[in-house]
């Protein structure tokens, strides 16, 4: 008894090769027309983030169907944004500063709650949501979680300082993530400032400009003199609209934990980003392992609402526990049933966590399509030629049926931001004659990235290459 993963795509309305792409991860090489049995077809139900039924105490059934939202009942909803960059390049004097362009928080009169993400309405009545939590390594650990809640990247560049190493690695997150960006060029009111070389060395990092005739939007801003940032805004806007962002609003909640903790005096409360439907004062749900029902939510103004629709941060009262970020939330129909899929996801959740753990090379393929595989991977070396011999001869590794993807590559020990862009695009990280820092190797451990360490450039390619065509499914 099983479905094909084509037809299993239709149900879900996913892409068919995404969830090929994600078999392929979980070790599952497959073509559309394979059929999958019924565990592992709840393990990508899961993966996707659609919501599984359990019929009773034995038997799941994957309710997909209910999770098509027609056409018709699709509406625009507010882009959900993450600032990255250097530490000190002015991430957070940007945050409270487009914050500070709201124009509804002087009507409301509300005192600014940090509640992990915000909402600004601008002068012409649009919505962008912002996360509060900048950088990439927040960014990579939500999505190893499977939880890609980010549509548009702003990557913060100091104009008087320049590229620096977190401005690349948060280049390389972004681009593994395949989510947009848009360059804010900051502190253009230093008398140092030099944005033209900004723009000359993102080319270096095949980021190109509008100006230098690619399609990166950029944008000059000052942070402190709060200049250009309409600007930002209106780019902001138009990478919106060009990526048609649409959920339904008007169906049971579903959506994702930006941050939650225990709180002294109102028990375990978590800030839920609404994905799609609306959640209402009394919704019971499921959210990660926990169960609950909404006893009050408090948004971004510190308000208390009875609603939150697509795209919108609130504060939720009412769990019977304290979920993980990066965790899904469901309203389901009643709290028999609430407490029953979280069992069920604590119980898939400890079978993912002993089986499905990439430790080693086979594990970690993606497809991008059923003809092309990629092969990801993050190289630290201790010096610069070596990064280069390494990545120039995993690049002519490359066959025309898989193809090796550098997502990052260094000179220095391996890193907390290596570590979390290996989990998240699941790829093996090398350290050639460089070790992990203890809490990238804590951190490694956790979420059981794949470390190879060499000595010699040689075995590693062969290894690679090895690995590479033991993957390549035979033909079928
Ligand atoms: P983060 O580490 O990226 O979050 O950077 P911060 O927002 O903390 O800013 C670092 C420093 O740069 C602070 O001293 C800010 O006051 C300063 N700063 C941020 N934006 C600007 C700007 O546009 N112009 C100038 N001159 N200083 C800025």
């Amino acid at each position: 008894e099983g479905i094909t993963v084509g037809e299993l795509a239709n149900r879900m309305a996913e892409k068919g090769a995404d969830l090929v792409k994600a078999l392929f991860k979980m070790g599952t090489p497959v073509t559309i027309n394979d059929v999958i049995d019924q565990d592992t077809a709840e393990l990508l139900v899961e993966e996707f983030g659609h919501r599984i039924q359990r019929v009773s105490e034995s038997d799941v059934e994957i309710d997909t169907t209910a999770d098509v939202d027609a056409e018709d009942t699709l509406k625009p909803r507010p882009p959900v944004v993450t600032i990255m960059g250097h530490v000190d390049h002015g991430k957070t004097s940007l945050l409270d500063a487009l914050r500070g362009t709201d124009v509804v928080a002087g009507e409301s009169g509300g005192i600014t709650q940090h509640i992990g993400a915000y909402q600004v309405k601008t002068k012409g009545g649009d919505v962008i949501t912002f996360l509060d939590t900048p950088g990439h390594e927040a960014f990579s650990e939500m999505r190893a979680r499977g939880a890609n809640v980010t549509d548009i990247v702003v990557l913060v560049v100091a104009a008087d300082d320049g590229l620096m190493p977190q401005t690349i690695e948060a280049i390389n997150h972004t681009k593994a993530a395949g989510v947009p960006m848009i360059v804010a060029i900051n502190k253009v009111d230093k008398p140092e400032a030099n944005p033209q070389r900004i723009r000359e060395r993102l080319l270096e990092h095949e980021v190109v400009v509008e100006d230098m005739g690619g399609d990166t939007q950029d944008v000059e801003v000052s942070a402190l003199k709060k200049t250009g940032l309409d600007d930002l805004i209106d780019k902001i806007l138009l990478q919106a609209e060009l990526l048609e962002l649409r959920a339904n609003p008007d169906r049971d909640a579903e959506g994702t934990v930006i941050e939650a903790q225990l709180d002294k005096g109102r028990g375990a409360v978590a800030t839920i980003l609404v994905r799609r439907g609306t959640l209402k004062v009394g919704d019971i749900f499921v959210v990660g392992e926990q169960s609950g029902k909404v006893r009050a939510m408090v948004n971004d103004k510190g308000q208390n609402v009875k609603t939150a629709g697509p795209s919108t941060p609130v504060e939720v009262l009412g769990l019977s526990g304290v979920p993980m970020a990066g965790d899904p939330l469901s309203v389901v129909e009643n709290e028999a049933r609430a407490r029953e899929v979280a069992t069920y996801r604590h119980e898939l959740a400890t079978r993912k966590r002993t089986t499905s753990a990439p430790t080693s090379f086979e594990h970690l393929f993606s497809a991008l399509n059923t003809q092309q595989i990629e092969y990801p991977i993050v190289v630290k070396a201790d010096v610069q030629g070596s990064v280069e011999a390494i990545v120039g001869a995993l690049n002519r590794a490359s066959t025309d049926e898989i193809k090796v993807r550098v997502l990052q590559s260094g000179v220095g020990a391996i890193t907390e931001s290596d570590v979390t862009l290996a989990a998240a695009s699941r790829a093996p990280l090398i350290g050639f004659n460089v070790r992990p820092n203890p809490k990238a190797r804590a951190l490694a451990t956790r979420d059981k990235v794949s470390l190879r360490y060499y000595d010699v450039i040689y075995n590693l390619i062969e290894e690679v290459k090895n690995e590479m065509s033991g993957q390549l499914a035979p033909e079928r």
